[in-house]
């Protein structure tokens, strides 16, 4: 008997006939023989609304407490999916992250599993139950307090119990009906991509294509789980995310895998900083001891006159606060002149293997944006990906006029959004 790992995110189970249609669903991998795992997020937009409701209470909400709060929303969907089930005649019994056997360090809201122990989950499923686990959480090996695995965690959950369980698959259900060339909420056009290699995906996913999660495909690759990407909604097949294209998975040959954006960073500037040695030592060392992941670096060539600087990075917006709150402690060790935080800013990438061996492809990007106008504030780059920021208000503009400059763009508008508010 396989054995399935299916996950359902928020758009799937966002209300109560959402619930129901996956429970269906669910019965229906059941009846055709297999042993099921599924791995749910909370309804909807809960997980917003309850960090919301945190900060009417508290500016920068205890993170224990904040992660007790939000692994609330899905303990909801659980039981809910749960008794949907049962309603259909099957037997299935919902288990929190901590009873599934995720283990995770301490870091809260957004710490990494470091160990899966799923004997309550195989007890289960040999009894003959579908096992419905909540995403997104587990509990802490050394503080045994709960924790949750950074937004849009599930999807992490639902690979490491794939790869602990040994199954055959893990099937991440959402509202469209694959990995497009672009995010099919922006670009109509965008193409459904059948096939995509970890490699290419984890690019994506880093440049912020929220369709899967960077850490969960990190995972799939580490222990080799095929991810079939798919909608909830429509039944058809999605896309399969995996080392190597089977069967009839087609392979596009093309240079460009697909753009991606993201409006979830800021931009903080160091102004006046001091151009001598240990000062950006200095400033990233007490960023990274708020615990705070950043992303793209700029240094501004510093005017000889002045022998000063201004430092600029990217980091979410979610910690934004945390960061100033830390540099602001090292304003007079440092020397530096003042803060400027943005969170106007998008990022836009363009993706793909292909341009290893491909030099024309930067200038190509490059012409697109400013043909459509826009602005780059700030460059990076990697083997297979270029990324630029600008401005927010320019990223819709900016990512069409780039799919469409790299023909990415489909004959059809095929791309269906089927749910999700796209918060
Ligand atoms: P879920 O609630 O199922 O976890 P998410 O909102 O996290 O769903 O992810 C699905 C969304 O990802 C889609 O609705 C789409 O707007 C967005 N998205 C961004 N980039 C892409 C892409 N390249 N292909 C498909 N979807 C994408
Ligand atoms: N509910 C969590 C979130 O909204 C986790 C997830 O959906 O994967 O981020
Ligand atoms: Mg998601």
């Amino acid at each position: 008997m396989s054995l399935v790992v299916q996950k359902y995110g928020g758009s799937s189970v966002a209300d109560a006939e959402g619930i129901k249609r996956v429970a269906k669903r669910i019965v229906e991998a059941k009846r055709n023989g297999h042993q099921v795992v599924a791995v749910v997020s909370a309804m909807g937009d809960t997980t917003d609304e309850l960090i919301d409701l945190a900060e009417q209470v508290s500016p920068i909400p205890a993170g224990r407490e904040l992660d007790m709060l939000l692994t609330a929303g899905e303990r909801i969907s659980m039981a809910l999916l749960a008794m949907a089930i049962k309603n259909l005649g099957h037997e299935a019994q919902s288990f929190t992250g901590s009873q599934a056997g995720v283990i995770t360090d301490s870091v809260h809201n957004k710490a990494r599993i470091i160990d899966v122990t799923p004997g309550r989950l195989r007890a289960s499923l040999e009894e003959g139950n579908i096992a419905i686990v909540a995403g997104f959480q587990g509990v802490s090996q050394d503080s045994k307090d709960i924790t949750t695995l950074g937004r849009g965690g599930s999807d992490t959950t639902a690979v490491a119990l794939a790869a602990a369980l040994d199954a055959d698959v893990c099937e991440i259900y959402t509202d469209v009906d694959g990995v497009f060339t672009a995010d099919p909420r922006v670009v109509k056009k965008a193409k459904k991509i059948d096939w995509i290699s970890f490699e290419d995906m984890l690019e994506l996913a880093a440049s912020g294509s929220k369709v899967l999660l960077h850490r969960c495909v990190e995972y799939a690759r580490r222990y080799n789980i095929p991810i079939h990407v798919r909608s909830s909604f429509s039944g058809l097949p999605g896309t399969w995310v995996s080392n190597e294209p089977q069967g009839d998975q087609q392979v596009e040959h093309a240079i460009i895998s697909g753009v991606a954006h993201d409006v979830s960073e800021a931009k903080v500037t160091v102004v006046g900083v001091p151009d001598k040695p240990g000062e950006a030592a200095h400033i990233f060392r007490a960023v990274a001891e708020a615990e705070i992941n950043i992303d793209m670096i700029v240094q501004n060539v510093s005017a000889a006159s002045t022998g000063l600087t201004d430092i600029s990075f990217t980091l979410p917006k979610a910690e934004g606060k945390k960061a100033t709150a830390a540099l602001e402690k090292i304003k007079a060790t440092v020397g530096y002149d003042s803060l400027r935080y943005d969170d106007q800013i998008a990022k836009i990438s363009l993706v793909g293997a292909g341009m290893k061996t491909n030099p024309g492809v930067t200038a190509q990007f490059f012409e697109a944006l400013s043909d459509a106008g826009v602005n780059i504030e700030l460059i990076s780059t990697s083997e297979i990906r270029i990324s630029v920021v600008t401005r927010a208000d320019d990223v819709n503009e900016a990512v069409r006029a780039v799919h469409t400059s790299f023909g990415l763009d489909s004959d059809s508008d095929e791309a269906v959004v089927y749910g999700g508010t796209g918060r």
